[in-house]
């Protein structure tokens, strides 16, 4: 069982409700809460030893990735972030100032972006430590962004530079939520994604909801120092890491030509925020142009937590 099919098997098993915009297969579900008002939805889960090791970092960065992560989704949206209601489960003998770090870790990033935590659950068990947030965000009068909607000929932009974040990005990255927003609100974006699992495999999400394919070309995948620095001790390229580490919650935006232009070209963001990095065919694959011409088709890889 892979966890994608797992998930696929969930969604087709699913009766849907009208008010239901968006359910299971995007960033966020989307609810209608009134006529004219939408509700997104989205939920994570981190356990200790999976997803963090308390050897390498402190409670408090735990708590500022798990609503960070959250945060990201509502991104990739390009909608505004609101509450939060966080459970928790911590290992027996938990100490109350050990508790109130990671609620600190919580706050430095809540707070930055106007989060209220609104409720939760607390519980103690014979387990690792286990954090699960939900976080509600609204559309603000905007349509939220989704995954569906890429279309042939647009162009496939991405947020920074990719690769290497088990070296501290993936702990201590700023979600991209002010940027989604700009891109919803000045721009008509055409589906949209944060990297969790990796840059293929995040492309690939968009490609199969929206029923296409892509290349991107090897020159202009936008690769992080980090990237070249983790290729010393794997092995692997600083390409490859680029393409397929996760946990960078860069954005992937999918626009026409014409709207992909004006973003390079928007002050509204700060300085080469943006690489193009190629362009969404009807191949219902991933190909890469290589610097030498070559053109092949590649393998979404990335993340996945249950292996088929
Ligand atoms: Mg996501």
């Amino acid at each position: 069982m892979g966890e994608f099919s797992f998930i696929q098997w969930i969604r087709k098993q699913q009766k849907r409700r009208r008010d239901v915009l968006v359910g299971i297969g995007d960033d966020c579900a989307v609810i209608d809460v009134s006529s004219d008002k939408l509700c997104l939805i989205t939920t994570d889960m981190m356990v200790e030893g999976t997803h963090f090791d308390l050897k390498k970092c402190t409670i408090r960065d735990v708590g500022r990735k798990a609503i960070a992560s959250n945060i990201s989704d509502v991104a990739a949206m390009g909608c505004q972030a609101t509450v939060a209601v966080i459970s928790v489960c911590f290992p027996e003998y938990t100490s109350e100032r050990f508790a109130r770090e990671l609620y600190k870790g919580i706050w430095d990033i809540a707070d930055t972006y106007h989060i209220e935590i609104v409720g939760g659950d607390t519980i103690s068990g014979r387990s690792p430590l286990c954090i699960n947030i939900t976080l509600l965000g609204k559309d603000n009068g905007l349509k939220p962004v989704r995954r569906s909607g890429a279309r042939v000929g647009d162009l496939i932009l991405v947020t920074g530079s990719l690769g290497g974040s088990i070296l501290g990005k993936h702990m201590h990255f700023e979600p991209r939520l002010k940027e989604g927003l700009l891109l919803n609100k000045n721009f008509t974006i055409h589906a949209m994604i944060d990297i969790s699992d990796g840059l293929t495999a995040d492309l690939y999400h968009i490609l199969e909801e929206s029923h296409v394919g892509a290349i991107i070309h090897e020159d202009q995948i936008p690769i992080s120092e980090a990237a070249v620095r983790i290729s010393k001790t794997t092995g692997n390229t600083p390409l490859y890491h680029a393409l397929s580490d996760g946990e960078d919650y860069e954005l992937v935006v999918i626009a026409s030509k014409g709207q992909a232009r004006k973003i390079m070209e928007s002050d509204l963001f700060s300085k080469n925020i943006f690489s193009c990095i190629g362009e969404i065919t009807d191949s219902r694959d991933i190909r890469m142009k290589y610097t030498n011409g070559h053109i092949k088709r590649i393998k979404p890889q990335g993340y996945e937590h249950l292996k088929s």
